[in-house]
């Protein structure tokens, strides 16, 4: 049986661009409220490609109007433009 888990694994290792959570969910057809569960995960998914020599690399989310970038992982408005048109923290295996 394949665990969620193992299977973002599987989509980050075959998309070594980088995804979001938002693209994870769509491409397991999972329900958009459970991003908050593959954030998780992401975590624990961390530690495991460590052991397995791999990094998993955080790209930040990103402001579109100003280029701001956030040091947390879910945002929803820019704090210097105010603007919401945020693009989401991308994940990809180094
Ligand atoms: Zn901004």
């Amino acid at each position: 049986m394949r665990t969620l888990r193992a299977e973002i694994i599987r989509l980050l290792m075959e998309h070594r661009e980088g995804l979001n959570v938002r693209e994870i969910c769509q491409l397991l057809d999972l329900e958009p409220e459970r991003e908050r569960e593959v954030y998780s995960h992401l975590k624990a998914i961390a530690r495991i490609l460590r052991r397995k020599g791999f990094r998993l690399l955080m790209l930040p989310p990103r402001c579109k109007e100003c280029g701001f970038e956030f040091n947390k992982l879910r945002v929803s408005k820019c704090p210097k433009c105010k603007s919401e048109r945020i693009e989401a923290a991308r994940f990809k295996i180094d």
